[in-house]
């Protein structure tokens, strides 16, 4: 009997604990706006600890952490040279990037596909080309134990198509829009935007050759850089024919590099016989002099060719998109046919960033046994968009803010306000707790901070009771209700309280 009324005194005891911690937090929050500047500056209390996203954020320097383990003699904990850590600290920029491929490729028409990682080297080489930087030198193989040479892919383009074949698309009604997203590898020489896994997002179109949907292709990657506020937005744009067109021109184009031979430097002969109109990728000074002379594919189309061309100019002009035409821009890829483009963006200097490219595929379904099936398609690399969006200071997606926050004092409370936290969920309201801390004061503290409408606060007595306290964070009322009423009580509450922030 003593001992239950020394419980009951505890009890009360804890009540008034959390009247007065109640009150403190409603001070508090009065006072919430001149304190936000202060706040940003003051330290995180211990009891809460400090989101990963802000921690991650102050690694900046994390290669000397990494060095510093390889120093020790220890096993090396860093990631292998050309690939890198996603933090938490930039996941609001994936986030954002990963809405609005979903919104624009639903609003376009676009389904989803997703591929391996791994695929036959054979396929990226019949479909890039062996004479090609991505097959010759970039190309991460392995041996599989099967005995199979497999590589992980240094493009989506390839897979996709393997893809449509091999599971029967080219019978659904066309155009098929196909939207596919993820890592890809390639043994490039890392740098300022330069990895070996990167990330690539690709928008493809099959079954139709008419030049409006390589115009649409273009309107969607200029209405996603838009969306995630990329401005300064240029496309280039060429035509190079189709594979027969292009055997005269390529004639001509490896007699005037063989009259131009000694000009080039050595690096780039070997490519006079191989692959010619590589040639025009050179960024090397001597190359691009050379190239300014060279005939361009342009000018050696084949009638089609050269009206298709036509055509997409037209829709890009009737668009108002920003071009212009670049006789030299052929992309490195066997695969292409008549449209290729690159999208760039300038920065303050006037440098132009690449951003994504793409083109016409029309005879790549039929190079890998399918029905000769015209294509359209264009790949973003999504680290250079994120580059993009961090020197624009463009905005990152941000999550839903929770407008409730659970509150608990004791075991009992806290074994209480699980399911409690899991009914309030489930009724679709956004719902935070912090059910490791034990001060009542660092929740409502924390609950504060999260500026949520309202907090609910089961003590030990409430716990007893089965019923919870609903403080108003806005117009600092509370009421004590029973535990079964407590989520219709908040959605009214929610309800009443978004009315009146709004009338403020
Ligand atoms: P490509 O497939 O080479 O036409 O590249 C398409 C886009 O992917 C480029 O415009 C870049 O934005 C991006 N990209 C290409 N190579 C890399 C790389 N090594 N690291 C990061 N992004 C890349």
């Amino acid at each position: 009997m003593a001992r239950k009324k020394k419980a009951t005194k505890k009890v009360v005891k804890k009540k008034k604990t959390v009247k007065k911690a109640i009150k403190k937090t409603v001070k508090k929050k009065k006072n919430v706006s001149k304190k936000v500047v202060k706040k940003t500056t003051k330290k995180t209390s211990n009891n809460i600890k400090k989101p990963i996203s802000s921690i991650t954020k102050s690694l900046k320097n994390d290669s000397i952490v990494q060095q510093q383990f390889v120093k020790n003699g220890q096993l090396a904990l860093q990631t292998v040279r050309g690939m890198r850590d996603v933090l938490p600290g930039d996941q609001a920029y994936w986030q954002q990037i990963r809405k609005i491929f979903e919104k624009r490729s639903i609003e376009y028409g676009f389904s989803r596909i997703d591929t391996p990682i791994i695929e036959l080297e054979s396929l990226f080489a019949k479909a890039i080309g062996e004479d090609t930087d991505i097959i010759n030198s970039e190309l991460y193989t392995f041996n599989a134990k099967s005995g199979d040479k497999v590589a992980l892919r240094p493009e989506l383009t390839a897979s996709v198509v393997r893809a449509y074949i091999q599971h029967g698309m080219t019978i659904l009604p066309k155009p098929i829009k196909l939207f596919s997203m993820g890592p890809v590898y390639r043994y490039d020489k890392p740098g300022e935007g330069r990895y070996r896994e990167f990330h690539q997002a690709e928008f493809n179109i099959f079954g139709e050759d008419d030049a409006i949907l390589d115009a649409q292709v273009m309107q969607i990657a200029y209405r996603v850089l838009r969306s995630l506020g990329i401005k300064n937005i240029q496309f280039r744009v060429n035509s190079i024919g189709t594979a027969e067109s292009r055997k005269e021109y390529l004639k001509l184009l490896t007699a005037y590099f063989r009259s131009k031979k000694s000009k080039l430097p050595s690096k780039y002969r070997d490519m006079i016989n191989t692959n010619p109109m590589r040639i025009f990728d050179a960024k090397d000074d001597k190359c691009m002099q050379v190239c300014a002379g060279a005939p361009q594919a342009i000018d050696h189309l084949d009638k089609e060719s050269r009206e298709h061309f036509k055509n997409l100019l037209e829709y890009l002009d009737e668009l108002d998109l920003s071009y212009i035409i670049d006789s030299r821009l052929v992309r490195g890829l066997d695969y292409y046919t008549r449209t290729v483009f690159e999208i760039s963006v300038a920065d303050e200097q006037g440098l132009r960033h690449s951003l994504g490219g793409g083109g016409r595929f029309d005879e790549l379904v039929e190079l890998f046994g399918g029905e000769p099936t015209p294509a359209i398609g264009f790949a973003f690399g999504i680290d250079r968009l994120i580059m993009e969006m961090k020197r624009v200071k463009a905005k990152k997606y941000k999550e839903s803010q929770p407008r409730v926050f659970l509150a608990q004092l004791g075991d009992l409370a806290k074994k209480k306000s699980l399911q409690l936290f899991a009914d309030i969920e489930q009724s679709g309201i956004l719902v935070a707790e912090s059910f490791g801390r034990g001060a009542l004061k660092a929740q409502l503290r924390y609950a504060s901070k999260l500026g949520v409408d309202l907090t609910l606060i089961v003590g030990q007595q409430e716990a007893l009771d089965d019923t919870v306290i609903v403080k108003n964070m806005i117009t600092g009322t509370q009421e004590t209700i029973t535990k079964d009423k407590a989520v219709a009580f908040v959605k009214k509450n929610l309800k009443e309280t978004a009315k009146l922030v709004k009338r403020k």
